[in-house]
């Protein structure tokens, strides 16, 4: 059976590293046809905005996107293209995996968790105001249905996934409409969900919590920037963001990215480590329901990892992105 796609290189380090993740998927040789599309800085040059509606008819039609990073290119007089994607499509829930592969230095070796973020609201909605010369307010926004679908998400997938844990972080005891509402309604949609253990941490106390004992969270629903935050220190506790899959979902539409960016100094060097989108591509395998394709990625990169032989400069190693990307492609069974 063929699958269409919509593959977007994206800007500095992407085309390299979608590259890598699009031959390890062709190898697999299970019917994924790609069908290319432009965002970011190329998408500028082109159609004179980072974020062109061909993109976003390719993605609402064939209704999945593997997607590169995406420079926020400030001062260009457009807003992030990351932020326009997610609100054109309405992508609002957020997935970061952050998981120990055996092989890598890091002092926590059992971590393996999920990252939940709100994908469209909180502060990411970049209303700013000066208030005279010498100060500024940004509003945050927290909507009741908003949080409800992105909680109801983390739900569904952490029983999809066979999770054990939820866990809610917000900062209600100070930002109590705000975050105080988050926390209610993560609090309601719970109940619907008894099979799975609920609590809640508070984000400051998460930060900490997540530096001295990662391993007794599973996976953590939050507001937008938080979950920003949050994702990026999960990443580090597991080695770097080299490392970490991820992915956008919106009710119908799937888009799944590496959580690092596009790395511009490294572009075009052939050097940063492909496995964070690789594995994002095995995330997008599993949503295609390839479970068996899926886990024959996330092996393969486990044991080039494990071995230590054929791995980017992150990781200790001195071979190249598609160095490393062809080592995956021969552990495939
Ligand atoms: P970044 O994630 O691009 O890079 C930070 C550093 O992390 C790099 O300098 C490098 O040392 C390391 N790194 C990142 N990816 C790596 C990889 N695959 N292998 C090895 N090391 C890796 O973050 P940044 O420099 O803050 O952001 C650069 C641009 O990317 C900005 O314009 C930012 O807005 C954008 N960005 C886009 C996305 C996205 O498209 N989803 C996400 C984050 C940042």
């Amino acid at each position: 059976m063929k699958k269409q796609v919509t593959l977007i290189p994206g800007d500095g380090i992407g085309p390299e590293v979608v590259e890598s993740a699009k031959i390890v998927v062709d190898a697999l040789n299970i019917g994924i046809e790609w069908e290319y599309a432009e965002a970011g800085q190329a998408a500028v040059e082109k159609y004179g905005e980072p974020v062109p509606e061909t993109t976003i008819q390719s993605i609402k039609k064939n209704k999945i996107a593997l997607k590169g990073p995406l420079t926020n290119l400030v001062g260009a007089g457009f807003p992030s293209p990351n932020v326009m994607l997610r609100k054109k499509l309405d992508l609002y829930a957020n997935i970061r995996h952050a998981r120990y592969f055996q092989g890598v230095r890091s002092f926590y070796p059992e971590v393996d968790l999920i990252i939940v973020r709100e994908n469209i609201e909180d502060t990411y909605g970049g209303v700013e105001q000066k208030v005279g010369e010498d100060a500024a307010v940004a509003l945050k926004f927290i909507t009741r249905k908003g949080t409800e679908r992105v909680v109801r998400k983390a739900f569904e997938y952490a029983f999809a996934l066979g999770r054990r844990k939820l866990t809610v972080s917000v900062k209600a005891n100070i930002l109590k409409l705000t975050d105080g509402l988050f926390l209610k309604t993560a609090r309601e949609i719970a109940k619907e969900y008894p099979e799975i253990e609920f609590d809640e941490t508070i984000i400051d106390a998460l930060c900490m919590k997540l530096v001295q004992k990662p391993e007794e969270y599973d996976v953590i629903v939050m507001p937008n920037v938080y979950g920003d935050l949050i994702a990026d220190l999960a990443a580090g506790l597991v080695g770097g963001l080299g490392l970490g899959p991820g992915s956008n979902y919106g009710d119908e539409i799937a888009v799944f990215e590496s959580v690092h960016g596009s790395a511009p100094k490294y572009a075009g060097l052939d050097k940063v480590n492909p496995t964070a989108m690789i594995l994002s591509s095995a995330l997008m395998l599993r949503h295609l329901h390839f479970k068996e394709a899926a886990e024959n990625v996330e092996n393969a990169v486990g044991e080039v990892i494990r071995e230590n032989r054929t791995v980017t400069y992150d990781l200790g190693g001195s071979a190249t992105t598609s160095e490393m990307a062809k080592a995956i492609i021969k552990k495939l069974k």
